[in-house]
């Protein structure tokens, strides 16, 4: 089997959602500057501001051989895309596309400056895109290609990204939640270190109120999205200390392992981070400098399937869980549906992003009373709604 098209397909269509879709942001490593602290917007899509329905444009990779398989994936930025249209292309075009580790490794050799970061975005949707293709191929889903399933119903973690911070409209989204099943939820506080001795109170205030609304049984978390410094971060840990959280997530920049490793030695709250490192390799690094508590990698970003699979291998030599970012739903379900639940317990679902991201999606993939019950449908278990697609074009780059 040959790869012959590796299309770039540009989606526009509606995302029916009534009222403004961010509520509230998160803090942000460039906050430390007051232009950027002041700037009420999030970086993301949908584009417009103001109230829903929103008009959507999404970029989906769509990779087609000779023998009539397909596979699919996204949606993805357009950095991400445009290294796909132009740089990783022609290296797929005419590879066995069944052959994942020897077009990974092909791939990874050649962009020895793409280890990181973008580069490495695009070669994982690139293997996601390949797994979908390979379980569409055999007719089977992602998980039993992998040996699953170990599980059928995986538990979510809801994450409340976007959701105001206000205490009353706080609480009564995590009782909610609660109501709903969920049996752990994710905050991200807007405010940092810039904001001084105010934003820790807020912050502890925040916890304070959601540990009362929820009880004792429901786990609670915090993502500092890297926006953190050290006083703060010594502080912030010993004054949550008494409402229990289940985890800290990224404190730091993700250069900082040492102070990662640091605040994990004396915090009486586990680290957790990841979400911004890439491959095996990176995540090594972590787990021999004792830096994390719970390992995040995202399966668009880290590698793949194929990678995660491999970073999954490392974290259990540790007993370290991995938990992965959120980003990748579909991906991540499959993934984890093939591993045991002390390797890789939950699945984040952030409930304002996932809507996002599956709006082209013919049965997005939801948690019901807190659990995901594992598709069975062929790939990833996901199909585009045609129906749902208002205008189409194929991204070319000529340069
Ligand atoms: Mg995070």
């Amino acid at each position: 089997m040959r790869i012959v098209a590796v299309r770039l397909r540009e989606l526009t269509g509606t995302f029916p959602y009534a009222g403004h879709f961010w509520e509230e942001r998160l803090a942000r490593p460039i906050d430390i500057y007051p232009e950027h602290r002041s700037d009420p917007r999030e970086w993301w899509l949908p584009e417009q501001d103001g109230p829903g329905p929103y008009r959507l444009r999404q970029i989906f990779l769509q990779i087609e051989s000779d023998q009539g398989a397909i596979g699919l994936a996204g949606p993805l930025t357009r950095d991400v895309a445009r290294i796909i249209g132009t740089e990783l292309r022609p290296r797929l075009i005419g590879a066995n596309p069944l052959a994942t580790e020897r077009i990974w490794d092909e791939l990874y050799r050649s962009f020895v400056h793409g280890r990181k970061g973008v580069v490495m975005m695009a070669l994982s949707a690139v293997d996601c895109a390949l797994w979908d293709l390979r379980g569409r191929w055999n007719g089977d889903p992602v998980h039993r290609l992998l040996g699953g399933p170990v599980r059928t119903e995986l538990p979510a973690y809801a994450s409340t990204l976007g959701y105001s911070l206000e205490l009353d409209a706080a609480t009564r989204l995590a009782r909610d939640l609660v109501a709903q099943g969920f049996r752990a939820q994710k905050w991200f506080p807007r405010w940092a270190p810039s904001k001084g001795r105010e934003a820790l109170r807020r912050t502890v205030a925040l916890f304070a109120a959601l540990r009362a609304a929820v009880g004792d049984d429901v786990e609670l978390m915090l993502d500092a999205w890297m926006s953190w410094d050290w006083p703060y971060a010594v502080a912030a840990v010993n004054e949550l200390a008494p409402y229990r959280l289940r985890w800290i997530e990224e404190p730091f920049l993700p250069d900082q392992l040492d102070a990662y490793a640091a605040l994990r030695a004396r915090s009486p709250i586990p680290i957790a981070g990841g979400e911004h490192e890439y491959t095996r390799w990176g995540f090594l690094a972590w787990l021999q400098r004792n830096a994390l508590d719970v390992l995040q990698p995202d399966i668009y970003w880290a590698g793949g399937i194929s990678e995660t699979l491999k970073i999954a291998a490392l974290a259990s030599t540790y007993s370290i869980p991995m938990i992965p970012h959120g980003h990748s739903v579909p991906a991540t379900v499959q993934l984890l549906a093939a591993l045991p639940e002390p390797v890789a317990p939950w699945v984040e679902y952030l409930l304002k992003w996932n809507e996002l991201l599956q709006v082209f999606f013919k049965e997005p993939i939801q948690p019901k009373t807190g659990i995901i019950r594992v598709p069975e449908n062929p790939g990833m278990g996901v199909e585009l709604d045609e129906s749902k697609i208002e205008e189409e074009r194929e991204l070319i780059w000529t340069d």
